[in-house]
């Protein structure tokens, strides 16, 4: 079937068509050019016949030469009159009229002066001529009976003589030839005029045809170049309109839903109230639109009143032919290009053709920026969501996180009024909103929880809901925070334990529903607001937590230094008293007694360490350890602790080696209290080896540059072949109490293998360590107690302390090793053999 399916012609649409009263007739220019020169040569005639007749005598003569000079003048004075162009005006009817008259006036008196029927010669030749000059078939008929009939009158009684009857069948033979030759002349004319007129219009529809292919090629051309799909269509349907002439132009793209077609672009006051108004047709429904979009098919109506599938619009009332091409690539259906028209037979089979290929092309732009474009908005959307995380993870300002929130989410998904609420106390409170009046401070309002309601749905299903007109919905309970919601989401806030906390609900005023892309965003975003609020909470038992510990902690230091304090004068009385016992003789006699009185010394010394320890440890946490920096040789430092741990070595068999540490300088340090950090360090290395294995004190001067410590350092380092250390308790095991045994290893013997203490040794020796502005950290490839990988715990330790003046480190260095050659700092190193 055709689909141009009206009457159709060949005139492309928008053109008038050729009108021949408007043209200035063929015919009427030649008649005009006839005249002019009939004029022109009679009246030449006319003179010379005056000439010949002046030759002649007799009275005829003195008749017939004057008026044929007049008839000369005459004839000059129309020709004179008749200029180029005046072919169209009715004046050259009586012009010819004027022409006829004197060559008739002439032709009859030189008849009725001569009386010789020869002289009808020049009638004869009149009307043959007048066929000709007259344009109209009344005038040579009208002619024809003037010149008969004055014949006759002129002819008298002896008209039915042979010589005037010849003439008289000459005259009605040549007005026969007459009718005649005006027939067929008039007749070729109207032919070719029509033939010119036909070559006219083919010329028109071929310039026609031109400009749309021309037209087609540049908008081929320029849509490519759109990236944006609403650009792209306002330039389709203004080109359209401008180039092709058409009334209306608009077209409709399909929802993401498939479901309906919504309109998108549009020329005229009418598509922009379309437009306006928000107008949807569903697919394969309503008008030659909707049946174009069920079909698939272009369709083209030239006169609407008689086509059943046209649907009237009130807007577009005077409508009389439409066309509707639809878009699409593949299967799918893009939209439809609808034109219309107020006139019948507005369409071509041209404009149809042309139609089609444009929407071909606008097909293919479109999906190539529609694709641009959702990658854009994918690409914003990343963005977006990656500046919230970051700030999400820089605040934990849970207001200002979710205020971020809904500011990111208002330039990826248009709404009015956006809110995240928390079910509280079977409400929902508004912790974040946007889109309020000035006057309205959201966080200060509830919403409330119906039953049924959208937000028991969300809690239920734990998905978005989206509501395309909440006017549609009669059980809709507007609420006084949201009086002009029209188009509606809301989404669930989810927390770790993957119960709905809140929502976070989006709102328009216009019943513009939320595209899946949207709920798909704003999905994420009430992730990222689930986070934040998640996160909140965490940050809350976090600090709730902290607090807690923080008081235990402190509470666990008082303890210490109240026991410490409170045990110590007890302690020194059953210590003393212990001894004073065991120096009673009597008591030496009996000898349960006295190892009774020997147990109790022995506890008390035991009891007496710990409690120095918790000293130690209360001094270290009060930062009250008073040290008495001078500079201290570590060699004999070292020796000294070898020298005290040595029973409890020999006792485990532990072979304890020292290196050489003669060569190191000497460090600012507190040697007491650096001594019992090195003794504790070699104590736990014996405890924690097993028998036979062995402990190394090595040492080594080196620079050292990290937070709080740069400069010339010495690193001390103790190794044992003991069970090592699991890397996990690595840094725990320097804090206090902490024990990285099972808590039933525990044992009061100071050098039992693995016999663990109260876990206060390593936090003294971190303590004693710090407060000399060094460093402790140990290394070991973790705990086996078969394969005894080994522990090494490293010392670094500064060789100056910011406290003692350099002169006293020189009269030290001097009194100590006079051998050495000592210079000051800054000054370059001597170079000593
Ligand atoms: P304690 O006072 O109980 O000995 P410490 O603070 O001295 O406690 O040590 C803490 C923990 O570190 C110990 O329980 C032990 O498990 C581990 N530890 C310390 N030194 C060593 C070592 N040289 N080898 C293996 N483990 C060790």
């Amino acid at each position: 079937m055709d689909p141009v399916n009206e009457s159709k012609h060949d005139r492309p649409a928008g053109i008038p068509p050729n009108d021949a009263a408007s043209e200035p007739s063929g015919v009427a220019l030649w008649t005009l050019e006839g005249l002019r020169l009939s004029a022109t040569v009679l009246s030449i005639l006319y003179v010379a016949y005056a000439y010949l007749h002046s030759r002649l005598p007799g009275d005829i003569s003195r008749v017939l030469v004057p008026w044929a000079l007049c008839s000369s003048l005459l004839l000059l004075a129309i020709r004179w009159q008749l200029k180029p162009g005046d072919e169209g005006r009715p004046s050259i009817h009586i012009y010819s009229v004027a022409v006829a008259v004197i060559v008739l006036c002439h032709g009859f008196v030189v008849l009725a002066l001569t009386r010789n029927p020869s002289q009808s010669v020049s009638l004869v030749l009149l009307l043959v001529g007048s066929s000709y000059i007259f344009l109209s078939r009344s005038l040579l008929g009208g002619l024809v009976v003037v010149v008969l009939i004055g014949w006759v009158v002129v002819a008298g009684p002896e008209v039915m003589m042979s010589s005037w009857r010849d003439y008289g069948m000459a005259l009605i033979s040549a007005a026969t030839l007459g009718f005649i030759l005006q027939t067929t002349r008039l007749h070729t004319y109207g032919r070719l005029e029509s033939l010119r007129r036909q070559a006219d219009d083919r010329a028109l529809a071929l310039r026609q045809r031109a400009r749309h292919l021309e037209t087609l090629i540049s908008v081929g051309h320029s849509i490519n170049g759109f990236l944006n799909v609403d650009a792209l269509l306002d330039y389709v349907v203004e080109t359209l309109h401008t180039s092709f002439g058409y009334d209306y132009v608009g077209i409709f793209l399909t929802d993401e839903t498939g479901r309906y077609l919504d309109s998108r672009a549009g020329t005229g006051v009418a598509a922009k109230q379309l437009l306006a108004e928000g107008c949807r047709l569903e697919v394969g429904k309503q008008g030659l639109v909707g049946w174009v979009s069920r079909y698939r098919e272009p369709v083209c109506v030239n006169d609407v009143t008689r086509d059943d599938r046209y649907l009237k619009v009130d807007l577009l009332a005077t409508t009389q032919a439409e066309m509707v091409v639809p878009l699409g690539v593949g299967d799918a259906l893009l939209g439809v290009l609808d034109l219309q028209s107020d006139r019948v037979d507005a369409f071509s089979a041209e404009d149809f053709r042309v139609c089609c290929s444009l929407a071909d092309q606008v097909s293919t732009a479109l999906q190539n920026a529609s694709m641009y474009e959702s990658e854009r908005s994918r690409r914003s959307l990343m963005e977006t969501l990656y500046r919230v995380g970051r700030a999400l993870s820089q605040t934990l300002d849970v207001g200002e996180v979710l205020d971020l929130i809904l500011s990111s989410l208002e330039t990826v998904v248009a709404f009015d009024v956006g809110i995240v609420a928390l079910h509280r106390e079977g409400m929902l409170k508004i912790v974040a909103g946007r889109g309020f009046p000035d006057d309205v401070e959201s966080t200060d309002e509830w919403l409330a929880i119906r039953d049924g309601g959208a937000y028991q749905v969300i809690c239920e299903t734990k998905q978005p809901l989206s509501i395309a007109d909440v006017a549609d919905l009669p059980a809709w309970e507007y609420s006084e925070v949201l009086p002009n919601t029209r188009a509606w989401v809301g989404l669930p806030l989810i927390d770790a334990e993957d119960a709905v906390i809140g929502i976070l609900s989006l709102s328009r005023a216009t019943p513009d529903p939320y595209s899946s892309a949207e709920v798909a965003s704003s999905a994420a975003f009430a992730g990222q607001a689930g986070i934040a609020l998640h996160n909140a909470q965490l940050y809350l038992e976090l600090s709730e937590a902290y607090r807690r510990l923080r008081s235990l902690d402190s509470a666990k230091s008082d303890f210490i230094t109240l026991a410490s304090h409170e045990l110590r004068t007890p302690l020194t009385l059953v210590t003393g008293y212990s001894h004073m016992l065991l120096e009673e003789p009597l008591l030496a006699q009996q000898s349960s007694l006295y190892s009774m009185a020997q147990g109790v010394a022995i506890g008390a010394g035991r009891l007496q360490q710990i409690v120095d320890r918790m000293m130690d440890l209360a001094e270290i946490e009060s930062q009250s350890l008073q040290l008495e920096f001078a500079p201290t040789l570590l060699h004999s430092l070292m020796l000294d602790v070898v020298q005290q741990v040595s029973a409890a070595a020999s006792q485990r068999h532990i072979h304890v080696v020292l290196e050489d540490f003669s060569a190191l300088a000497a460090i600012e340090a507190d040697q007491a209290s650096l001594g019992k950090a090195f003794r504790q360090l070699v104590m736990n290395a014996i405890k924690y080896t097993p028998d036979g294995g062995q402990v190394l004190i090595s040492g080594e001067v080196r620079l050292a540059d990290q937070e709080g410590l740069s400069g010339q350092c010495v690193e001390i380092t103790v190794a044992d072949t003991g069970i090592g250390i699991d890397p996990v308790h690595h840094e725990r095991i320097f804090d206090k109490f902490y024990n990285v045994g099972h808590v039933g290893l525990h044992s009061s013997g100071t050098v039992k293998f693995r016999g663990g203490g109260p876990g206060l040794g390593l936090a003294i020796v971190k303590g004693i360590v710090t407060a000399h502005r060094g460093d402790i950290w140990v290394e070991s490839d973790g705990l086996d107690v078969d394969a005894c990988p080994g522990s090494r715990f490293h010392v670094l330790l500064p060789v100056v302390q910011p406290v003692l003046g350099e002169e006293m480190r020189l009269k030290f260095l001097q009194n100590e090793c006079p051998d050495l050659e000592i210079s000051r700092v800054g000054e370059p190193e001597s170079s000593g053999d």
